[in-house]
C-alpha cells in the first residue's frame, strides 16, 4: 500500500498547541522535526473563538490566529509542517514506523504523539450551528465561561466534568442549569456535593435536551422531563456540553499503556509512555486540565524527553 518511504529523525503526529510547542523546541534543539496534521490543522482550537487565558495576549487572539502564530513560530526554526492523516502505526520496534494517508511509510528515530481528545456532542442539529459560529455553544466553561458573566446558562452532563464546569459557571453565572439525564449523577460525592450547595445551580433531573433556541446566538434551550414528558424553555445565552471526551488514541490500541477511556499513561511528571522512545503530550494524555497552555507545556516537555532519550542512544556507524 505504501508507494514512499522516508525516514525521519523526530516525528510530531498532531497539530494542536502540544505538537506545534514540541515542535518549536525539538526544533531548536536540531531535531529536525516533522509535524504531521492530522485533519484537522491546528486541532481543537480552531473551533474557538476568542481565547483569552493563553499567556502572552494581553488583548485575546482568536483560536485559529493562535494557532497560525504557533505553526510559524514552530515552522521559524524549521519544523517542516505537512498536512497528512497518520493512519496506522508500529511504534514497539526500531525505528518506529508509521503510515500516513494509506501512501507514505515512515520510519522515525523518535515519535511524539499528540494527536489530541475530541469533545463529544449531543448532536443536535442547532448545537452544530450554534457552535461552529460561535453562537454560544461551547465544550469548554473554562475556555469560554467568562463571555456569560453574569448571565444565565445552561451545563448538559453529569460527570466530574460537568460538575467541575457547572461550580466554575456557577461563580461567573447570575445561574446556572444543570441538565441531567438520569435521577443520578456520575459524579464524585464530594463534586455532587459541591453542586447541590451552590445555591445558583439548578439540577433538572431526568431531563433532555431537545432544542437550542437562537438565530445567531443562543436564546433558550428546550429540556424535556422523560418521566413526565414535561417541556421547559430555559431562557439562557450559553450552553454548555460537559458529556465527555474521547481521545485521539485508537490507531496506538495495543502498544501503548492507556486508561480504560483510552488516555496514554505517562510515567508521572514526565511524556514518556510504555515504549522506548514514545512520548505523549497534550489532550490524548490529559483528562484533567485540557488547556492550550498546559498542553503547550507538556508539549516542551515532549520534546526535552525525546531530545534526551536520543542523546543517550548508541550511536551506529
Ligand atoms: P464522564 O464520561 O465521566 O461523564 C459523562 C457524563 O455525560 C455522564 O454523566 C453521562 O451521563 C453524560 N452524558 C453522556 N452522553 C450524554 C448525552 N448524550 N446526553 C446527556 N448526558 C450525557 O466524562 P467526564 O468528562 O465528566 O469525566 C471523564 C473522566 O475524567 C472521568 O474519569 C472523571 O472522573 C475524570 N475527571 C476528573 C476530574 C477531577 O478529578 N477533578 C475532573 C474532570 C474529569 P450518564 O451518567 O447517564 O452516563
Amino acid at each position: 500500500m505504501a508507494t514512499t518511504t522516508e525516514h525521519i529523525h523526530c516525528l510530531i503526529i498532531g497539530s494542536g498547541p502540544a505538537g506545534y510547542t514540541a515542535a518549536i523546541y525539538a526544533a531548536r534543539a536540531d531535531l529536525k522535526p516533522v509535524l504531521y496534521t492530522g485533519l484537522t490543522p491546528g486541532g481543537q482550537l480552531t473551533e474557538t473563538t476568542e481565547v483569552d487565558n493563553f499567556p502572552g495576549y494581553p488583548k485575546g487572539v482568536t483560536g485559529p490566529v493562535l494557532m497560525e502564530d504557533l505553526k510559524a513560530q514552530a515552522e521559524r526554526f524549521g519544523t517542516q509542517v505537512r498536512f497528512g492523516l497518520v493512519t496506522k502505526a508500529d511504534l514497539i520496534g526500531t525505528p518506529k514506523r508509521v503510515w500516513v494517508d494509506e501512501t507514505t511509510e515512515i520510519t522515525a528515530d523518535t515519535v511524539i504523539i499528540s494527536t489530541g481528545a475530541s469533545a463529544k456532542w449531543l448532536g443536535l442539529p442547532n448545537e452544530t450551528r450554534l457552535r461552529m459560529n460561535a453562537g454560544g455553544v461551547s465544550a469548554c466553561a473554562v475556555c469560554d465561561g467568562f463571555f456569560f458573566k453574569g448571565q444565565e446558562v445552561a451545563i448538559v452532563g453529569a460527570g466530574d466534568t460537568a460538575a467541575e464546569e457547572a461550580t466554575y459557571l456557577a461563580k461567573l453565572c447570575k445561574k446556572v442549569y444543570m441538565i441531567v439525564r438520569r435521577e443520578e449523577m456520575r459524579a464524585s460525592k464530594a463534586m455532587q456535593n459541591r453542586v447541590k450547595s451552590t445555591p445558583n445551580i439548578e439540577i433538572l433531573w431526568n431531563s433532555e435536551t431537545e432544542d437550542i433556541l437562537g438565530e445567531n446566538t443562543v436564546e433558550g434551550v428546550v429540556v424535556k422531563n422523560s418521566k413526565t414528558g414535561e417541556k421547559r424553555t430555559l431562557n439562557v445565552t450559553g450552553f454548555f456540553v460537559a458529556i465527555g471526551h474521547k481521545p485521539n488514541t485508537d490507531i496506538f490500541k495495543g502498544q501503548i499503556t492507556m486508561d480504560d477511556m483510552g488516555y496514554i499513561q505517562v510515567v508521572p511528571g514526565t511524556s514518556k509512555t510504555n515504549i522506548e522512545g514514545v512520548f505523549a503530550v497534550g489532550d490524548c494524555a490529559d483528562k484533567h486540565y485540557r488547556q492550550a497552555v498546559t498542553a503547550a507545556g507538556s508539549g516542551c516537555m515532549g520534546a526535552l524527553d525525546a531530545e534526551r532519550w536520543l542523546a543517550a542512544q548508541p550511536v551506529h556507524a
